[in-house]
């Protein structure tokens, strides 16, 4: 399977945490989190259409000022999701310059923020001078984004304080069958864009003109195979309490990939509870008991730069011991 997503993380485990998503037949770039940005490029940054933020803690959020002056002057929206609160958090952030000569500037920063059942909305527009604008509300139903490539939904976890976990799912994945392109005799070429896209729509009265020939919809349907899309999650600041734990699973299951946060070690697990964090025991169990594909754990405490793979060891042989029990679980169920 050819991948719609490309992830790669801003920076290192113990550094403040992010993660750029590439969707890579748009041409345009998502960010979990605002961490140290720096790292990202100006053509990356110039890319971003949504940024999801779990929460408003200086690690999580102090990316802000450079993605917003390297955007300043874009004639694309900016769009930001975050927890209860994030309104006030951005406007505070966009408080704290001095916007008078930024009247022809076309940017328009659209919020979202997740409070409980319901989406509040607000606008900030540089030719405005950066006000708040509020602009409504809708109900919060699991779902932040929904297109036709893909959709994000978030959970509300506690960490004392509301933080947002994020999955972003492709709701399928349409396959190019070559064997019968080459049954057909038809040639690979720019037709294809337009193909997967008419399949995506469900339009059916398409004419396709592949060297000079038109097909319809119906002749060459079969060259496309569908399957799953691809699901990547992000999870960090977490107590690792069982409400918190059955939120994640429910919103991460079967990812192929799962970013979670693994904080501290088993035997800090007295600290990370304090400190409303998740340890790399809790984040194993949650990707194995969640099945997912790969896990990858971010976020470390400090307090273990000298030995990081103790964090990523416990993480992983907790998810492989959760992964092994559910296959058990599996057969006893199966079996007669
Ligand atoms: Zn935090
Ligand atoms: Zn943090």
């Amino acid at each position: 399977m050819k991948p719609s997503f490309h992830t790669k993380l801003l920076n290192g485990p113990f550094e403040d945490p992010g993660l750029y998503v590439r969707i890579i037949r748009e041409g345009r770039g998502l960010l979990f989190d605002l961490g140290f940005t720096k790292n990202l490029s100006v053509r990356d940054i110039l890319k971003i259409t949504d940024i999801f933020v779990s929460h408003t803690h200086i690690d999580h959020f102090t990316g802000f000022d450079n993605i917003l002056r390297i955007c300043l002057k874009r004639e694309a929206p900016l769009r930001l999701y975050g927890p209860e609160g994030f309104i006030k958090c951005v406007a505070g952030k966009l408080s704290g310059y001095t916007w008078n000569l930024t009247g022809d500037y076309p940017l328009v920063i659209e919020v979202s923020e997740v409070s409980g059942d319901v989406v509040k909305k607000a606008v900030f527009r540089a030719d405005k001078s950066f006000r708040l604008e509020e602009s409504g509300k809708s109900p919060f139903t699991g779902d932040l984004v929904k297109e036709p490539l893909f959709s994000v939904s978030a959970a509300i976890l506690d960490h004392q304080i509301p933080c947002l976990a994020f999955s972003l799912r492709e709701d399928y994945h349409i396959n190019i069958d070559k064997a019968e392109l080459d049954r057909l005799n038809l040639s690979v070429g720019p037709w294809l864009g337009e193909f997967k896209t008419a399949i995506r729509e469900s339009r059916t009265d398409n004419l396709f003109l592949v060297e000079g020939k038109q097909y319809r919809m119906e002749d060459i349907r079969d060259a496309a195979k569908i399957t799953a899309g691809q699901k990547i999650s992000y999870v960090v600041d977490a107590l690792g309490s069982d409400e918190n734990r059955n939120k994640i699973i429910e919103l991460v299951k079967d990812s192929h990939i799962l970013y979670i946060e693994a904080y501290f070690l088993n035997e800090d697990r007295t600290r990370a509870g304090e400190r409303y964090h998740l340890t790399a025991k809790e984040a194993g169990r949650i990707a194995g008991e969640a099945n997912v594909q790969r896990l990858e754990v971010i976020h470390f405490s400090p307090r273990y730069t000298d030995g990081p793979e103790r964090l990523v060891n416990e993480a992983e042989n907790e998810f492989k011991r959760w992964k092994a029990r559910d296959n058990i679980f599996m057969e006893n169920t199966i079996s007669p």
